[in-house]
């Protein structure tokens, strides 16, 4: 966190493919847990239907750029998403949706 002294953190994250994720059991079981939690929605799947690969990794994805975005909430500073990656995130306040 000290390198980058700015109040705002863009965290990138766009141009993933998770392909691992979909071939680990641990994984695969975190996806499940999140479409039992409701994750899963019509909504959701709308917008996975305009995107590339098998939709569990979004459901991944957005399970690590919350925990991600709350880090770095906790160290006092403003995370950036990309927009297309924010899906119905939920993310924590103060995150910053960039275009
Ligand atoms: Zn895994």
């Amino acid at each position: 966190m000290d390198l980058f002294p700015s109040p705002w953190f863009h965290l990138g994250g766009d141009e993933y493919f998770g392909l691992a994720w979909k071939e680990c059991p641990g994984c695969q079981k975190l996806a499940q847990a999140a479409r039992e939690a409701g994750e899963d929605n019509a909504e959701l799947q709308t917008m996975f239907s305009k995107c590339l690969g098998d939709h569990d990794k979004y459901l991944l994805y957005r399970r690590l750029m919350r925990r991600v975005c709350a880090f770095v909430v906790s160290k006092g500073r403003q995370p950036v998403l990309w927009d297309d990656l924010s899906w119905q995130g939920n993310y924590p306040a103060g995150v910053v949706v960039n275009q």
